[in-house]
Order: structure tokens, then sequence, then C-alpha cells
């Protein structure tokens, strides 16, 4: 154990022996992309390399699937739909239940594989991404035989049909389960685009699916970058997009979708704000904006990043904040004592510096601990919070995608309200404080798809999410998520 310097206070660090997670996973030279239910060759037999973000190692060449590939899966889906859609829905329900136990049985093989590949601490993939996953797929097994019930009406309802699905790198086998299983749970067949820095675990699903003896062509997965996404987005057989990335890429997937009326969902960027009243619990509130900015690096659609301290409380805040955030481990994602991995890629690494630098140059006071080393190789972040920020600020306005945090302060609740909602996003909020009446308030006039009160950062298959502005359109989970997968 050791005291570190830290300012004027002295911190005690605790000297931690590593403790890695050991299990080996194998990882192949190279992907394939699945289609029809079977592992086959890029029609370009192009491949790009995927990298581990912690130590710059290639872990594998990833299929760089062509709009050819995306035909082929596109082909794939629609032959599998007729048969997939007159199965009774109790029989549906048991593929999807069988997923669910299979990713619950390799969940351990998944997290390590998650952790490598896109740089999230084990504790996190563990702990949150994998279980999370098996849970959207055991939840909507149980809502095959009930989709009525969803869409009350004269009639049952019908599927979609064939689903082109595109998910970002943040949580990559979360959003693979967050897509497929409603999807499926309606008789929709899939085609999926996994982002190009983490399909490995894609891959694995791939594997799980066929082991589940899942028909062939129900889920088909095509590897690749933008120019994949956007051959299926562009794609003539495909009925319905679901899109989950940058507002930039989802605007012009709604052009594109808006021009043959293919039917869209999309989650996109957020910038939400977290807001402590004075009469909260304030050690809470501190590992509630721990929780909001700094978990899974900050890449995370609903990180609360713009932080609303009311002004009284700002000095004890942001003093308790910058000795909390000194104990927080930054270094190997696969440690399970780390609390921050790293930076999902070099460009993702280069944005948030750039932005920590426009926020010094606009005058804000960066604070960062220094007093750990930080790995030589891979991309490293030290948890970062800015103060003296004015709502004008870069800093205060742009999605960063990164553990930076920007505090500003409010003196009443309206001037609170008002800040909060001057965002062009809309995705989630927070709220502390002790009175149930200016919670239930503040969170009605709160502008945000998801507001959590007294947390944050809670996620669940039965609770529906997604955003208002620029931060999307229709909700992914519980009963309102299933009504993008449905028609009348
Ligand atoms: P991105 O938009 O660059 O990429 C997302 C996916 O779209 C990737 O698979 C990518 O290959 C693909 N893509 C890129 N260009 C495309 C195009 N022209 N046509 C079709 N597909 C294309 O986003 P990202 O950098 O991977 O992810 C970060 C963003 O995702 C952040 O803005 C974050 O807020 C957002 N996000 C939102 C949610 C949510 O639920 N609202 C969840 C996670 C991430």
């Amino acid at each position: 154990m050791a005291d570190a310097p830290t300012g004027n206070r002295p911190v005690t660090t605790w000297e931690y022996s590593p403790a890695p997670e050991t299990s080996p996973v194998v990882i192949p030279d190279q992907t394939q992309l699945y289609v029809g239910g079977k592992f086959i060759e890029p029609h370009s037999k192009k491949r790009f390399a995927t990298v581990n973000p912690a130590t710059e190692a290639i872990l594998s060449n990833i299929a760089d699937g062509d709009a050819a590939d995306v035909d082929a899966a596109v082909s794939a889906a629609r032959k599998a739909l007729k048969p997939w859609g007159k199965l009774p829905a109790s029989e549906r329900a048991k593929y999807l239940y069988r997923i669910a136990r299979r990713i619950q049985e390799r969940a351990r093989e998944l997290a390590i594989l998650e952790s490598m590949d896109g740089g999230k601490p084990i504790k996190e993939s563990r702990d949150v991404d994998i279980p999370l996953a098996a849970q959207h797929f055991f939840h909507h097994a149980g809502w095959c035989d009930k989709l009525r019930y969803a869409m009350p009406g004269t009639r049952e309802p019908r599927p979609v049909g064939v689903c082109g699905q595109i998910i970002p790198w943040n949580f990559p086998l979360l959003m693979a389960a967050w897509k497929l299983a409603p999807a499926l749970a309606c008789g929709n067949t899939v085609v999926l685009k996994p982002a190009e820095t983490t399909s490995l675990t894609a891959m694995r699903l791939a594997e799980i699916l066929q082991e589940c003896d899942l028909p062939p062509g129900v889920v088909n997965i095509v590897t690749g970058a933008g120019a994949t996404g956007k051959a299926l987005v562009d794609h003539a057989g495909v009925d319905k997009i679901a899109f989950t990335g940058s507002t930039e890429v989802g605007k012009q997937i709604a052009q594109a979708c808006a021009k043959r009326g293919t039917r869209l969902t999309l989650e996109l960027g957020g910038k939400s704000a977290n807001i402590i009243f004075a009469d909260a619990a304030i050690d809470q509130a501190i590992e509630g904006i721990v929780q909001g900015i700094w978990f899974n690096q900050g890449h995370v659609c609903c990180a609360g990043s713009r932080l609303f301290v009311e002004e009284s409380i700002l000095p004890e805040v942001t003093r308790k904040l910058e000795m909390r955030m000194k104990t927080l481990r930054v270094g190997d994602p696969l440690d399970k004592n780390t609390d921050i991995g790293a930076i999902n890629s070099k460009q993702q690494l280069a944005i948030i510096e750039g932005y920590i630098a426009e926020g010094s140059r606009e005058g804000c006071t960066v604070c960062q601990p220094n007093h750990q080393t930080l790995p030589t190789k891979g991309y490293w972040c030290r948890p970062t919070f800015m103060t003296g920020v004015q709502p004008a600020h870069v800093v205060a306005r742009e999605e960063i995608f990164g553990p930076v945090l920007a505090v500003m302060s409010f003196r009443t609740p309206e001037e609170a309200i008002s800040r909060a909602n001057n965002s062009p996003y809309g995705l989630a909020a927070g709220i502390w404080t002790e009175k149930g009446s200016k919670m239930f308030d503040v969170a009605r006039r709160l502008q945000a798809g998801v507001v959590w009160c007294n947390t944050y950062n809670q996620f669940d298959a039965t609770s529906p999410f997604g955003g208002f502005k620029e931060s999307g359109f229709g909700r992914e989970g519980g009963m309102q998520g299933l009504a993008a997968y449905l028609s009348e």
C-alpha cells in the first residue's frame, strides 16, 4: 500500500496482485460469413484485421462481406421466412430458450472474447454483457406465443419479414441479442451486420445458432465495414432495417429507407444529463456518476456525460468525485480488478483526446488521475472530468463516446431541466434527489427516452429502451420493443 500525493490530500492506493482471467479461448486465424446455416467464404475473398485494443496484437482476420454476400444472405433469409413464420409459436420459443441456455453455458468463453476484442473490463463482460444477452433471449422466448397480447387487435400479429440489423462496437454480443431476440420471437428472419472492430462474438454466436439447430437462413451474419452495412440498407429485398450507431450514419440510413418505404428503427447517439440535487445522498450519487460515465470506458450511448450539480454542493461533489476517480484502476481488460479497460480503437482514442484538448482550449479545467502508469502498448485514456464547462462549449454539446465528463451547475429545478433539455439528443437522464415529488416532476419534463432515479445505467430485457430527437426512434426491449417487428 502506498500514499500517492493528490493535490492537498494524500490518497491511499492499494497494490493489487494481478488477477487475470486465465481460461484459454481459441480464436481462428480468420473468420467466415454465416449464411443459410453454413460458414462460407466471402465472395471477394477479402479480409481485414481485428485487433486487441489492449495489446495491439491481431486477433483474427475478419471476412469483408460485399454486396454479393449481402444478396446471398438476404435470399437465404427470404427462403427461410415462410417455414420459420409457420412454425408453431411454442416451437419457435424452444429455439430462443436453447440459444439463451447455450449463451449461459459458453458465458466464460464469450466474456473473454468480448474483452479481448473490444477492450472492456472482464468484470463488465462477465457480469453485464453476457448475462444480459442471455436474458434477452429468455425474455423473448416467453413472448413467442403471446404476441397478440403485445399487439391487441382482431388478427394475430404477423412478422414484418426480412430484417437487416446493423450494430455498433460498444456492446457487441448484447446489441446482437437486443436485435435478434425480438425479431426471431415475432417470426422474422434476419441478416445481421456486426461492427468491424468487434465481430468475434457475433461469429461465436453463429456457432451457437448452429449448435441449437436453428433452421438455416433464419439468422445470417455478414461481417464487414460501412460499405457492407450500406449494401444491406440499399437491398430491395429487406423489409425492415434496425440500426444502432452514430446519429450521422443514422441520418443517411433514414434517407435511404425513406426513398423505398422500408420500415426503420434507429438507436443513435446521446449526451445524457445526470442531475444531482442538493438533497441527494451524495455518496450514492458519486457512485451513480462513476457508473454513468466510466462504465465501459464511457463507450455507452446513454452515458451520463453531462453532469449538472446544484450549485451549493458543487465543491463537495467535485472533491468527492476526484477522490473516487483516483481509485479506479485502468489497465488490462482481462484482469478482474480492472475498472477501466482499453479504448476500443486507435481512431476512437484520437477522437477522445481531441475532445479533451478542445475542452482545455475552451478554458475548462481538466481533471485526471495521473498516479497510475498506463501500459506501453494499447489504446488507453484515463478517467477524466472537466469543470468550468459552459453549455456552449463543444465538450458540453457533442457526444465524446469516451470516459470524459463535463461538469456544470444549476440553481433551480427549472434551470436543471432547461439545461438538460438543451441538447439535440434525448436518450437518457439521471436524477438524484430524496424527494419523490421532485423526482417525478423533473422526470416527466425531461426529453429523454429513459430516466433513472437515484441510479444509473440499469438495463433489463423487460424494459423498453430508446430515444427522442437525434437519439432516434423506436424502442428495444419489453413489450414495446416487439412492435417494431410486427405488422397487423
Ligand atoms: P457507426 O455509426 O460508425 O457504426 C455503427 C454500425 O454501422 C457499424 O456496424 C458500421 O459498420 C455500420 N455503418 C457505418 N456506416 C454505414 C453506412 N453508411 N450504412 C450502413 N451501415 C453503416 O457508429 P459506431 O462508431 O460503431 O458506434 C458508436 C455510436 O453508436 C455512438 O454514436 C453511440 O451513441 C451509438 N450507439 C447508440 C446506442 C443506442 O441504443 N441508442 C447503443 C450503442 C451505440
